[in-house]
């Protein structure tokens, strides 16, 4: 690694294998992956582990989408020679920071998330979620603090998420690295704590709604445009968007409308979007007509990036993503393993030095 990339303040993010990605991925984190690759060093972590907290007996759909979430990073334009992709799973230090920190916060405070919240109801998970579940959102702070991150470009979803993450490192460094907790965020280290206390990124769109017009777009509901969606699915799923409007004449509403959601962030033609939103709200055009030109914007902005993906097709594509998975993640091992031994030598369990090979 050269000087400049371990000088660079790095960012830490994620998806999970819960199935492909989707245009509220674009919008609300990729797009920022890609464009701060150059000024970041930047770590972007396939939540395996994670991913069995709602899917234990799926094993063989969670090593897929494993495959299929790092063939989408690399068809958007994340690049392997300035990015470093992690497998969640074959770093042991975000484990083993995932149990220290658990003792940081209140049981209540975690089951109180509303992100855990939002999702136990979206996903219709009742009461018989597994005790995992709750617990993958103390996971989060270690994938981040394992990396000790300064920037974490999320959907809005995660910010819950990501203020844990603030006070478990705030309370890690009071604790045992004896920082004053009247130390400004900013000043943690230079005031001899372990972790930055990370910031969110929030995309352009930070919460894209799916194509039921209600929930957020999400991989595990079913109202997802992927972005390996070919034209005829786009067009198909894009025809079914709910806007809750009656009839073509009725005065459209633009507010909380997934399509025209969709049309702000796709259509290049600021002229005709601009065009489409007087038309519409005045009841001159139906639904049908937005979607057809929405469906035709998606699909423009998908086309490069499904032959990107054309790429990675087969078992040579696996092959080839499979060796950057392992590369990258041996390397995200030292950086992981220096965090955990910085952080045990602060909670004085420095008891050896341990080296791992992956
Ligand atoms: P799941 O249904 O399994 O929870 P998901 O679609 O919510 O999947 P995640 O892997 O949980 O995807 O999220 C990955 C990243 O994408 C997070 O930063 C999250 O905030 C962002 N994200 C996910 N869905 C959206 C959305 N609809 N709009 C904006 N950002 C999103
Ligand atoms: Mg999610």
């Amino acid at each position: 690694m050269t000087a400049s990339i371990a000088s660079r303040a790095r960012i830490l993010t994620g998806d999970t294998p819960t199935g492909r990605l989707h245009l509220g991925h674009w919008v609300g984190s990729l797009e920022n992956r890609v464009r701060l690759q150059d000024q970041y060093d930047c770590y972007f972590l396939i939540a395996n582990m994670h991913a069995y907290t709602t899917r234990a007996e799926k094993a063989v759909d969670v090593r897929r989408d494993t495959l299929e979430i790092a063939k989408d990073w690399l068809s958007v334009g994340i690049d392997p020679e300035r990015s470093t992709l992690v497998l969640q799973t074959e770093i042991p230090a975000i484990a083993e920071l995932s149990w220290y920190f658990a003792m940081l916060l209140p049981f209540n405070r975690v089951m109180r998330n509303p992100t855990l919240k939002a999702e136990i109801e979206a996903k219709d998970l009742g009461d018989h979620y597994s005790f995992g579940f709750p617990l993958y959102a103390v996971g989060q702070c270690a994938d981040i603090l394992a990396f000790r991150a300064e920037l974490v470009p999320v959907g809005e979803d995660q910010k819950a998420h990501i203020e844990m993450c603030r006070e478990v490192a705030r309370s890690f460094n009071r604790i045992y690295s004896g920082v004053d907790p009247t130390t400004k965020d900013d000043d943690a280290v230079a005031n001899g704590g372990v972790f930055p206390i990370p910031s969110a990124l929030l995309g352009r769109i930070s919460r894209l709604i799916g194509t039921d017009g209600k929930h957020k777009m999400s991989k595990s509901l079913d109202n997802a445009i992927f972005l390996s969606d070919d034209t005829a699915t786009i067009l198909k799923k894009t025809k079914k968007v709910v806007t809750g409007r009656q009839s073509a004449t009725d005065p459209g509403v633009i507010e909380n409308n997934a399509l025209f959601q969709y049309a702000r962030a796709f259509m290049t033609d600021t002229a005709r979007y601009a065009e489409l939103e007087t038309l519409y709200t005045a009841g001159q055009i139906g639904d049908g007509d937005v979607k057809k030109e929405v469906a035709g914007a998606i699909d423009t902005f998908l086309a490069p990036i499904r032959e990107r993906r054309a790429g990675f097709e087969g078992t040579q594509g696996d092959a080839r993503i499979l060796e950057i998975l392992r590369e990258h993640t041996s390397r995200a091992n030292a950086v992981a393993e220096e965090t955990l031994r910085m952080a045990k030598a602060a909670m004085k369990l420095d008891y050896g030095a341990r080296t791992i090979s992956f």
